[in-house]
Parts: C-alpha cells; structure tokens; sequence
C-alpha cells in the first residue's frame, strides 16, 4: 500500500494559496516576455491555477458525479431540483436546493463548518451532488450501465437506490479539485470522511472520526459491505 509522505501542510485548510497565486504572477511574466502562443486556447494539459481541473481533464467524470446541466429535460419522467439534480454553483450554504436541504442535519452541519473554515483560505465548497431522490439515482444507474457494458462495472461507480448513501443523506459529493484536496486531509477534524479511493470528491459523516480519525478507505464501492444488500 502507497502511504502519503509526511505532509507538509499545516492546520485546518491550509489551500497553499499563496504559492497558486505565485505561480499564476510567473507564469503570466513568461507570457507575457515571450509573447508566447500560450495566449491561444488550445487545449493543452496546464491546468490554470484557479481553474477547476474537471474541466481540463479529457476524461469523462465517473457518472457518480452528475453533469451540471439537469439530464433528460422534456423526456419521460423528467428529473428536475426535486429529485436532487444541483444547479449549477449551488454550494453547501443553499437551503433552498433539495439536494443540500435534504441531507441529513448533523452531515450538512459538519459540512457548513468545514465549509466557513475554507472559505476563510478563499476556498468554496461546491455542491456538486447530494441527496438524490430514487428517481434520479435510478436514472444514473441506467446511464451508469450502458456507459461501462455491464452491470458489474458500473456498480464500481454508482449504487442502487436501495443502497445508495446519497438517497439517504448521508453523501454529498463536493468540488472542486481543491476543496476535496483540503477534505481529504482535514475533514476528520470535522467528521467528514473520504469513503473510496476511486471517488475523492465523495464524503459521508463519521461522527468519531475526530477523534479516531477516518476508516480506512475502500477502493471502490463494491468493496463497501453497505452495497451487498
Ligand atoms: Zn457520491
């Protein structure tokens, strides 16, 4: 097993903004003195500082993490903010969305502390799903299946209704890139716990993880003893 090296980092919600920002003054001087074609958009692989690197990436997000945009408008049974779906930008402090309002108090509690504690380092927690209703994880499932060929892959990425901590309140899956780096490291203190090691934007409560810290990680959820229901 690979251990992480003795960090560096410091306490709660240490973003290492100061260096992002340093590097961001560099680069734009070599740029700038080079009058270089870096100021043409294409796509190369530099994530910009600051930049959300989910949009960066080539790869497609696992269907775990749902696209912004609410899915299947105008179809049969159509999803809307009351099955869950998030709009976009909706952050941890949005009452009013289903998919925050509907999670469970003392999850939604932990996550508003780490969340005031971040922002004082200029990060935001973005609320990029919640609770979802069966209808709409039902509806991730389908894609989940016919996206990876097989039931059995797709349960790597996506639960049952039945057994999905999103469909009871227990999970919210967070962005970006440096608010899950910040909650991996520091959410125990909170009792906010990274669950699979193929989902690190996805956090459930454990509530004596402060004082033990967070369990072990699964690999994936078919590891997870809850999804053998
Ligand atoms: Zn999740």
């Amino acid at each position: 097993m690979t251990r992480p090296p003795p960090s560096a980092r410091t306490s709660a919600f240490r973003f290492r903004k100061p260096l992002v920002v340093g590097l961001v003054a560099i680069l734009a001087g070599i740029v700038v003195a080079l009058g270089h074609p870096l100021l043409n958009p294409s796509p190369g692989p530099a994530a910009g500082p600051g930049q959300d690197s989910s949009t960066l990436l080539p790869a497609p997000s696992p269907p775990d993490r749902p696209p912004s945009h609410a899915p299947h408008r105008g179809g049969r049974g159509a999803l809307d903010e009351t099955d869950g779906v998030v709009p976009d930008g909706a952050t941890v402090l949005d009452h009013e969305v289903s998919a925050v309002a509907n999670l469970h108090a003392e999850l939604l509690d932990a996550l508003r502390r780490a969340a005031q504690d971040a922002a004082d380092d200029g990060v935001t927690f973005t609320v990029n799903s919640g609770w979802r209703s069966r209808a709409y994880q039902e509806e991730l499932l389908r894609r989940a299946v016919a996206r990876y060929g097989s039931e059995a892959e797709a349960a790597r990425w996506v639960a049952t209704a039945t057994t999905s901590p999103h469909v009871s309140g227990d999970a919210v899956d967070i962005g970006p890139d440096r608010a899950t780096d910040g909650l991996s490291e520091h959410g125990s203190a909170y009792g906010l716990c990274r669950i699979y090691r193929n989902e690190p934007w996805h956090f459930e409560l454990r509530a004596d993880a402060a004082d033990r810290g967070c369990p072990r990680r699964y690999a994936d959820p078919t590891q997870d003893p809850r999804m053998r229901q």
